[in-house]
């Protein structure tokens, strides 16, 4: 690990990680997040489900996560930063190299959680440590600072930024993130100005009753902001609320007559 590496491990001390700007020493206080400094993985998989570009990737699962979506599927793990097993980046890293050599068909491996965020400065140096070559990819909320944005350019071919909302009020209301849409759209715009629109995957949960302001104002944003950005629309959303059959069917239509020339469906 470099020295640039070791300063941005040094996060842990002093957590400014995300934008909620704990500012806590991990190994000793509890941020927003509620993850210390110690690294649990929950599930390392082979996942076949996903988008084509990143089929089939071998997701590692971590525990805790810097939001709070009150529909969140992973709650057990997202929400308890503890489950699961511990382990140190080089533990983890072999894991990776041995299910990597088990089955030569894994295109991609997968940070996921809850969300990486907290454990940014691990992930990557997980990432450096792995031998076998490979592609990475980090599915993540991107509700972090520029300053760690900029910081692991390098360490991912695939960003699969989850656009979950189109304004703020849903945002705070449903996931307690501040700021939310300014600070994404800050993340994607440095992405595209350090030349790394290529690896944008840009991924958003239809959700019952958030058409038009949270739909409908992602993809027009995308669209006129990033335009021919991959975009992939899930439309199975798991929640006390049901998606009705006419909002997915007006979501596709949505997405076809936009997909003309201004967003790549995938
Ligand atoms: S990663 Fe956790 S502790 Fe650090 S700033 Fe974000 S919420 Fe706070």
């Amino acid at each position: 690990m470099n020295k640039k590496n070791n300063i941005f491990f040094q996060q842990y001390e002093n957590c400014v990680i995300c934008e909620h700007n704990c500012q806590v020493n991990r190994k000793f206080e509890e941020g927003f997040c509620r993850t210390s400094d110690k690294f649990f993985i929950s599930s390392v998989m082979t996942h076949v489900g996903e988008e084509k570009i990143i089929n089939p990737t071998l997701a590692i699962f971590i525990s805790g996560c810097n939001a709070r979506c009150n529909f969140c599927y992973n709650s057990e793990t997202a929400f308890n930063s503890t489950k699961g097993v511990e382990v140190s980046p080089k533990m983890l890293a072999k894991q990776i190299d041995f299910e990597l050599a088990k089955n030569p068909k894994i295109e991609t491996v997968s940070f996921l959680g809850g969300d990486p965020i907290p454990h940014l400065p691990k992930v990557i140096k997980t990432v450096s440590l792995v031998e076998t070559k490979t592609k990475f990819v980090l599915n993540s909320n991107f509700y972090f600072t520029e300053k760690v944005l900029l910081e692991i350019l390098d360490y991912f071919q695939v960003f699969l930024v989850d656009f979950k909302f189109g304004n703020d009020s849903c945002a705070d209301k449903i996931a307690q993130l501040p700021n939310y849409t300014e600070i994404l759209k800050r993340n994607l715009k440095i992405l595209q100005k350090h030349n790394q629109f290529d690896k944008i995957l840009i991924r958003h949960l239809l959700m019952p009753n958030h058409f038009d302001c949270c739909f409908v104002s992602v993809v027009d944003w995308l669209s006129e902001n990033l335009p021919s950005v991959k975009f992939s629309l899930l439309d199975q959303f798991v929640g006390k609320e049901k998606l009705s059959k006419s909002e997915i069917e007006k979501a596709w239509k949505y997405l076809e007559n936009k997909n003309s020339g201004s967003l790549k469906i995938i």
